[in-house]
């Protein structure tokens, strides 16, 4: 296997990059617990672009694990999981933001970094063409959003821990956008934001 990419996001840090048809795509959770919200688009059409909707109908599920089929509005699969040492990753959460910040926690947690405004960041940096209303509810890697059976949400501690990874198999080209989050008010860092790894392969 020939590696293309191989690159460490701090935490806070977004990042952006285009994953090939074939290639393995895989994010490493390098001290645990972390939280990675990752969008995918069609590389060639950001209009197609990774739905929670259709992946959790697709698998009757909502936890995404080893054999989740991520798939796009367009109900087509956009990349397959093939490996997991973590287990369980969050669909359902969604990105953290100013207003989130200030909603969850307090008021003057208003002007703390957030995913939303590292995603925009990342769109605005590269010419991708996407911007602000191509921000659908994105994945959470590695982050524990247990379910009640009343169909509760709650944010729990963290079930990744430090190496674990999930992999991927993509089966269109995608562009991949990432913000490692820098959640400093959530259990499910333990409060510590930390970076991750995101390497890219050519299967041979
Ligand atoms: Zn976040």
């Amino acid at each position: 296997m020939s590696t293309s990419i191989d690159t460490i996001i701090p935490s806070g840090e977004p990042w952006m990059g285009v994953v090939r048809t074939g290639q393995q795509f895989t994010i490493v959770d390098l001290e645990g617990n972390q939280a990675v919200d990752t969008l995918f688009y069609n590389a060639s059409d950001g209009a197609e672009h990774y739905s929670a909707t259709h992946t959790i109908r697709a698998q009757r599920n909502i936890y995404l694990t080893t054999g989740s089929m991520l798939m796009s509005n367009r109900d087509r699969p956009l990349l397959r999981i093939i490996e997991d040492t973590c287990g369980r990753h969050d669909t359902l959460g969604g990105a953290c933001s100013a207003e989130s910040n200030t909603v969850r926690y307090a008021l003057d947690k208003r002007h703390m970094h957030s995913c939303r405004d590292s995603f925009l960041l990342a769109l605005a940096r590269d010419d991708s063409g996407l911007g602000k209303r191509d921000l659908p509810s994105n994945i959470n890697f590695f982050m524990n959003v247990p379910v009640t059976p009343e169909g509760g949400l709650t944010f729990a501690d963290g079930v990744s821990a430090a190496g674990r990874h999930v992999s991927m198999l993509a089966l269109l080209d995608v562009r991949v956008l990432i913000s490692n989050c820098p959640q400093l008010n959530n259990p499910c860092n333990a409060y510590n934001p930390t970076p991750v790894r995101v390497i890219v392969r050519d299967v041979a």
